[in-house]
């Protein structure tokens, strides 16, 4: 006989997440290569060189245990942002944050408000803390912050608003956070997640919230426009009062020492970002161009990713999978016609458009047409 675990734990459906090119690889019998992964909006350059180099200096003292206040990283992510150390915390990936905001502030029977095609690691998190996810509708994909304040009641403890949200690539300006924010009540904790902050063009200002020692929390990542998504590190920035709380709820060393370096020296690598977005602007204007050609819809895109309407997803996955293209399907989103793609090297965008459009010549795509 089994233990008995948590009712909310059992019930729990695990984060599926993007297909590693290793296991395709075994299965196909194909040299990883071979294989372009365009599943988990990684950076197609990789790291910066500089965060390599400092990431094999770092390799040396692997003997010793990383410093688990972070001083120099924390102090520098304040510096670049004008903030304090005391605002900062460091997470194992920025969804480590997610998990510590349960910690502090969930109990059994609480609420949490999020937009209806959200990021799914909030909900699981949620779930895991015994905590009930409201899900507002999202006209258009993009998050309806009117409608989230609306859904708040006594009972919420966390809104997360998702800017750019994933897997949708929409976002919302500052003129709706800033009517949200006048408004939204003191029991709540406002969660702003950032992770593709660094693409954006126009992106709103919502530090000036943790300045204003409002309850928000705005996360940010080195896994994505920093290419160190391997490294799991990412950071919460927050008001010294609940940035304390957050930091009593996470391990003495949940940010290992090499990733603190790396994330460091990658910080600093402003060229390496500038290319990082210069390449994923043009992927995608190429992608959703070449959509647009298909006569695919598409939701316009802010991030290194798109969201495309191709019929059956998953059949269309597979279909892909078959031919050494790892994308996204999205039924766990409730998004069962369409897959995520992020945008890769030119090289890379091309191949996944070939396949695609041979896909669309076989008729596997033939639904897309008619699904809307
Ligand atoms: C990729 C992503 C993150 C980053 O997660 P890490 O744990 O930092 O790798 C966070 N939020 C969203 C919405 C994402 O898509």
């Amino acid at each position: 006989m089994s233990p008995v675990a948590h009712s909310h734990v059992l019930n729990l459906v695990a984060y599926e997440p993007g297909k590693p090119v290793e296991e395709l690889a075994r299965e196909m019998g194909l040299e990883p290569g071979q294989i372009v992964k365009l599943a988990s909006n990684e950076n197609p350059l990789g790291p910066s060189p500089k965060a390599l180099e400092a990431m094999r200096h770092t390799l040396e003292r692997s003997h010793f245990y990383p410093d688990g206040g972070a001083w120099a990283l924390r102090n520098a992510i304040a510096e670049k942002l004008g903030l304090a150390r005391d605002n900062v915390i460091l997470g194992n990936g920025s969804n480590e944050i997610i998990e510590f905001l349960g910690h502090a502030y969930l109990s059994p029977g609480d609420e949490v408000v999020t937009a209806g095609h959200a990021f799914a690691v909030y909900s699981l998190m949620a779930q895991l803390f015994g905590a009930k996810t409201i899900e507002v509708p999202d006209p258009g994909y993009t998050h309806d912050l009117d409608a989230m304040l609306e859904a708040i009641t006594p009972r919420t403890r966390q809104v997360f608003i998702a800017n750019p949200n994933n897997p949708t690539g929409t976002m919302v300006g500052q003129k709706a956070i800033d009517r949200f924010m006048a408004k939204v009540p003191d029991h709540v904790v406002v969660v702003f997640d950032e992770a593709y902050h660094e693409f954006l063009d126009n992106a709103p200002d919502v530090l000036r919230y943790v300045r204003q020692d409002r309850n928000v929390v705005v996360m940010r990542t080195f896994s994505k426009i920093q290419g160190l998504a391997n490294l799991r590190i990412g950071y919460g920035l927050a008001p010294a009062r609940i940035s304390a709380i957050l930091q009593k709820t996470r391990q003495p060393f949940n940010a290992n020492g090499i990733a603190q370096a790396g994330a460091l020296a990658g910080l600093l690598d402003e060229e390496h970002m500038r290319l990082t977005k210069a390449l994923t602007d043009e992927g995608r204007a190429f992608l959703q161009a070449a959509f647009t050609a298909m006569g695919l819809e598409f939701v316009p895109s802010v991030a290194n990713f798109v969201l495309v309407r191709v019929g059956d997803g998953d059949a269309v996955f597979k279909a892909l999978l078959k031919r050494g293209v790892i994308v996204r399907a999205m039924r766990s989103y409730k998004l069962h016609e369409w897959i995520r793609v992020s945008v890769g090297t030119m090289v890379q965008n091309r191949h996944f458009l070939n396949e695609l459009q041979a896909l669309q010549k076989g008729g596997i795509l033939s639904g897309a047409a008619h699904a809307r």
